[in-house]
């Protein structure tokens, strides 16, 4: 069943930092990765952060065993709405929690794009998600229009207030902000910019929910140990989803050191 996150047994909120692999890796690369990044977190002084590797769903199993008393947790990037059914090439989210995940990315803008899933879309899998007792990454962004057009804090709230389960606790949800146009473009917003869409979400999960300050936000696109720094001291910013950058192991684990 689900277990409270640590930082609801303590009372502290730890950063989360989140692995995103995307469509990347074969088993042997994957493994290769792994021993890398677990070699990296044996040579420094124990993570301030919480780490989370998301692989495809084809190395879930794999990845289980590779990180096995490592401390750093397993995720998958997709679940389906439905615990069971016909609905082939999906996976469900009891399959994944069965496999070793504790996370669920969802509502990421390239799913959401690619396959038009709407907010009520991810606030679907976030339930299955969170009735599996796994906990939901549910993210949010504007597109680069959307900021043009002076849109991106009404955009945010929407999605935030629309994609985010009434079931959602400080102990099995966590946002992602993640600006479409700064994902995997190199591009960042402004650490005001950021710290101006974390408000944005704050406050819309505020309005229903009534623990919604203890959910933490996480920022991702384009987080790379060069900037990860000032944007993991803001205040109002639990983490990051990391995409590109986790896949070099050295410079992944670089931005989980760079937590406060
Ligand atoms: C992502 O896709 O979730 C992401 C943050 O990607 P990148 O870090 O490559 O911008």
């Amino acid at each position: 069943m689900h277990r409270p996150h640590p930082a609801a047994m303590t009372g502290t909120r730890r950063p989360l930092i989140a692995a995103n692999w995307k469509m990347n890796s074969l088993r042997g690369d994957a493994l290769a990765r792994i021993a890398a990044i677990i070699g990296c977190a044996r040579a420094s002084a124990p993570a301030r952060g919480e780490v989370v590797i998301c692989p495809p769903a084809t190395l879930i199993w794999t990845l289980r065993e590779a990180l096995q008393g490592s401390g750093i947790m397993l995720g998958a990037q997709d679940c389906h709405a439905k615990p069971s059914g016909a609905h082939t090439g999906d996976i469900a989210a009891p399959m994944l929690a069965e496999a070793g995940c504790r996370y669920v990315i969802l509502g990421h803008s390239e799913r959401r794009a690619a396959y038009a899933e709407s907010n009520a879309t991810v606030r679907a899998k976030a339930e299955a998600a969170h009735a599996a007792g796994l906990d939901a990454i549910i993210c949010v962004g504007e597109s680069e229009a959307e900021r043009k057009a002076g849109r991106a804090i009404e955009v945010v709230m929407r999605q935030s207030v629309e994609s985010v389960p009434e079931s959602a606790t400080p102990s099995n949800t966590v946002v992602a902000y993640e600006p479409i146009w700064a994902i995997g473009s190199g591009q960042t917003p402004t650490t005001a910019e950021i710290g101006d869409a974390h408000a944005a979400v704050r406050q819309a999960l505020g309005r229903r929910h009534a623990d919604a300050d203890g959910i933490r936000i996480l920022y991702g696109g384009s987080v790379k140990a060069g900037n990860a720094k000032p944007i993991l001291a803001l205040a109002l910013v639990g983490g990051a989803l990391v995409g590109g950058a986790s896949l070099d192991a050295q410079e992944f684990w670089a931005i989980v050191e760079s937590c406060p």
